[in-house]
């Protein structure tokens, strides 16, 4: 059995009682962590040290649970920065819209394996991919071979859309039940376990009453994750509103759609009833800050929800509105907008915003069990993050070092299900140089397929 044992380091355990061991040590079996504490400065060290065939020397870089980023949209690295500056509507029918048409199968494999590395390097071990373009058959397999070989965890919500949105990205109930049956069988718990699928109505304005119901009792019947954006921005409170007479929580409630497996993301326009209805429900909310300040969306109300006990977990999204996908700089921005947000500094801690990317994610996909902290019996995500950078030391605590300094670049290795994925800055499975060629060639050929409709395409610097 694989041993591999990381030592020497700060470790922000993510425990209940939210143990720090300075330094400290974790110990892994095959894909379990078996052991985490202090490490010994007695002669008990030297027996972990030779028990081990894969060590790692920690010294001055801090060892925490692999993050979840609980909502993206992986395909969209090949869309990001085509144009900035633009509200959610416009932004979704001149770019989004006509790149998910004009891409293809090999298009979306790409782009999901660059938003995986991606995600490894800046510290999410387990990603949910809301993936809705459907055009070829073969773009979810792509999506998700792209997890399988780059070693990350991730979940496909399969994401469909029946009513009112792109007439090519729209499909009927009946496709998008026989496609999620058929993901289910060929995919779930593929990968050792590390890949899994659930379910994603795209959004409330967009879907049919009916398509919602189904989805609701498909999710119940297989158990499934429910994955749905949800008050995103104000114009959606006014469409449902109008459409139905409801709220979207109200709606979410009334298809049946509101329960413990529920992720809300974004859920920017909720008033108390829905904050109360969601708690109420024990659902998850999805919070997205960076997209939401890019796209001008709003602000969620995240100190409201978690005084109401809500579960938040933490999401970059999509790439077409972030830009990037760096689960460090997530945490910084949380931090920072709700303290402006509601002139209040004390709001959001770095240990409680640790706590929304680590063990809330976990919780939010079901997962708290055995992922989400560092204990023993845990499934061994474990990222180290190296704090001896000049932006970031001399280092006084390193959870604020975590948040308020390091980025995405300072994450040194990372392990999935035990195996070690990223060492040293570098990813271990899979050519990344090559696949960035790959897609810049992909990604050519489709700016110079989209450029003579859409001016946005056209190369101007
Ligand atoms: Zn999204």
């Amino acid at each position: 059995m694989t041993k591999k044992l990381i030592y020497n380091g700060t470790v922000l355990t993510m425990n209940p009682d939210r143990s720090v061991y300075k330094p400290g040590y974790v110990y892994i079996e095959h894909d379990t962590i078996r052991e985490v504490g202090e490490w010994p400065q007695d002669g008990s060290k030297q027996a972990l040290l030779e028990s081990a065939s894969w060590v790692h020397d920690a010294e001055g870089k801090v060892i925490v649970p692999g993050l979840v980023n609980t909502h993206t949209h992986l395909f969209q690295t090949f869309i990001r920065g085509v144009s900035d500056d633009m509200p959610l509507a416009q932004w979704l029918r001149q770019i989004i819209w006509p790149s998910s048409l004009a891409m293809e199968a090999e298009d979306f494999y790409l782009a999901a394996l660059i938003g995986c590395i991606e995600n490894l390097k800046s510290g999410a071990t387990y990603i949910m991919d809301h993936h809705y373009v459907h055009t070829y058959p073969e773009n979810d397999d792509g999506v998700l071979r792209a997890m399988e070989e780059s070693g990350i965890r991730g979940c496909m919500a399969r994401g469909g859309v029946d009513l009112s949105y792109e007439p090519k990205l729209r499909e009927t109930e009946e496709e998008i039940f026989a496609n999620t049956d058929k993901l289910l069988d060929q995919w779930d718990g593929a990968a050792s376990g590390r890949i899994e699928i659930a379910m994603g109505p795209l959004n409330l304005y967009g879907c049919s009453r009916a398509f919602l119901e189904h989805a609701a009792k498909y999710s119940e019947r297989r158990q499934l994750i429910s994955h749905i954006h949800v008050a995103e921005t104000s114009d959606q409170i006014e469409n449902t509103k109008a459409r139905f007479g409801l709220r979207n929580l109200e709606l979410l409630e009334a298809v049946g759609l509101l329960g413990p497996k529920t992720q809300v993301v974004h859920g920017v326009w909720l008033d108390d009833g829905e904050l109360e209805s969601i708690a109420r429900a024990k659902a998850s909310v999805v919070h997205c800050p960076v997209s939401n300040m890019y796209l001008a969306s709003g602000v969620a109300r995240v100190p409201d929800m978690l005084k109401l006990g809500i579960n938040v977990a933490l999401g970059t999204d999509g790439p077409g509105s972030n830009n990037c996908q760096d689960n460090l700089e997530v945490l910084k921005f949380t931090a920072c907008l709700h303290k402006v947000n509601q002139l209040d500094s004390t709001l959001l801690p770095p240990m409680e915003v640790l706590q929304l990317a680590t063990v809330n994610g976990a919780r939010a996909m079901g997962r708290e069990r055995d992922l989400g902290s560092l204990e023993p019996g845990k499934k061994a995500d474990v990222v180290v993050v190296d704090l001896r950078k000049a932006h970031i030391s001399p280092v006084h605590r390193a959870s604020s070092a975590l948040v308020y300094n390091a980025n995405g670049n300072d994450v040194d290795t990372v392990l999935v299900n035990g195996q070690v994925v990223v060492e040293h800055g570098a990813c271990t499975l899979v050519d990344e140089q090559e696949i960035i060629r790959r897609a810049q060639a992909r990604v050519d050929r489709l700016r110079a397929k989209l450029a003579p409709e859409y001016p946005v395409f056209r190369v101007v610097e």
